[in-house]
């Protein structure tokens, strides 16, 4: 991204309700593209407030969600997705008439089951999902690059003005995203296997291996480097928010979970019977699978997810 090449605004004035690694990615990109004239946020925390106003990104901090949205023409939920519903219903009669409604949730279907309801007619609510993070979290953790080629989903409504959708498309094409529209179901199904997954059997081995520590002392520490410490990566992400998502995404998540343990059973049966040629076999199609997904940019091609390395010392 050049923050050098300013496009007119697409927003008069767009409203941030949670400001930690999305919303404040969201604000920085925005500033960064000038999207938008003006951007307001909250958080729920004084302390959380109190910084946003300290990195001096948005033109205004203010302490309640209701406040936030007053003449908003978009209004990004940047929180939790347990948090949605309530926040929805909290901020519903202060909306402007003709403004557009998002989030950001991990979680669609659940969603927008506990948004919709409470919205009124006349706002355009076109939820979205930017499958793009890290494991940091907070005001301080966001950077304006967060979203460049990584896709953003739409879930919008059956019956939404098409305007609206397409005006917030262009918004995270601007923000460097490559924009798919998708029914909250299949989102959820996508995910729960794409990222949902990925992340409980992080939490997981980590878990267990916590519990092995007690018998090994330091060393699942200390020869982490054998594979354990990329799966702390995804382990140390937000509870709260990845809490919310499994309660959310239950129907989904023990489907891949039931697929999961099949998989587990083939592969452990394998080993069990010293089946060398089915071990090898998965393991080249999943090779396959990260050359697919570095092909197509989503990762770097570098080694160990390019670690810098020390340079071998000169004996003597
Ligand atoms: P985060 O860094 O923990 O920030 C969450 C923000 O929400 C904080 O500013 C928090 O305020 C605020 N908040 C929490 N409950 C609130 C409420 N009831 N009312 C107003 N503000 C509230 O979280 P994040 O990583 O940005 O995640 C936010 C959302 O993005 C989640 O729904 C998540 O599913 C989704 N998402 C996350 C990722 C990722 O990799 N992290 C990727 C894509 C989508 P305080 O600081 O004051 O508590």
């Amino acid at each position: 991204m050049n923050a050098d090449v300013t496009t007119a605004p697409l927003f008069n004035r767009i409203a941030l309700i949670g400001f930690g690694l999305i919303g404040g990615s969201i604000a920085r990109g925005a500033r960064a593209q000038g999207l938008v004239g003006e951007i307001v946020t909250t958080a729920r925390s004084e302390k959380t407030r109190t910084r946003v106003a300290e990195l001096g990104i948005v033109d205004k901090v203010v302490a309640t969600n209701v406040e936030a949205v007053k003449d908003a023409d978009l209004i990004i939920l940047c929180i939790p997705v347990g948090a949605c519903g309530p926040v929805a219903a909290e901020i519903a009669a202060h909306l402007k008439p003709g403004a557009i409604i998002s989030d950001v949730g991990s979680v669609k279907g659940a969603v927008a089951r506990d948004m919709a309801p409470h919205l009124p007619g006349g706002v355009h609510f076109v939820p979205a999902h930017p499958v793009a993070g890290t494991e940091h979290s907070g005001p301080d953790s966001g950077f304006a690059e967060l979203f460049i080629n990584r896709w953003c989903i739409l879930t919008p409504p059956e019956g939404t003005d098409p305007a609206a959708t397409e005006r917030l498309r262009a918004f995270w094409a601007a923000l460097g995203a490559k924009v798919e529209i998708m029914t909250p179901d299949h989102h959820d199904l996508v995910l729960a296997i794409t990222s949902h997954l990925p992340h409980l059997i992080a939490y997981t081995i980590v878990g267990t291996a916590d519990e092995l520590a007690q018998v090994t002392e330091s060393e699942v520490i200390k020869f982490s480097a054998g594979g354990f410490r990329d799966f702390t990566r995804i382990a140390a992400s937000d509870p709260t928010m990845w809490r919310d998502v499994f309660l959310a995404n239950k129907e989904a998540v023990l489907e891949m979970l039931g697929t999961f343990n099949e998989d587990l059973s083939k592969l452990t049966r394998a080993i069990r019977r010293g089946d060398g040629e089915a071990l090898f076999d998965h393991f080249t199609r999943t090779r396959a699978i990260r050359r697919g997904i570095v092909e197509t940019g989503q990762d770097s091609a570098a080694p160990d997810f390019g670690r810098p390395h020390a340079n071998l010392k000169k004996p003597g």
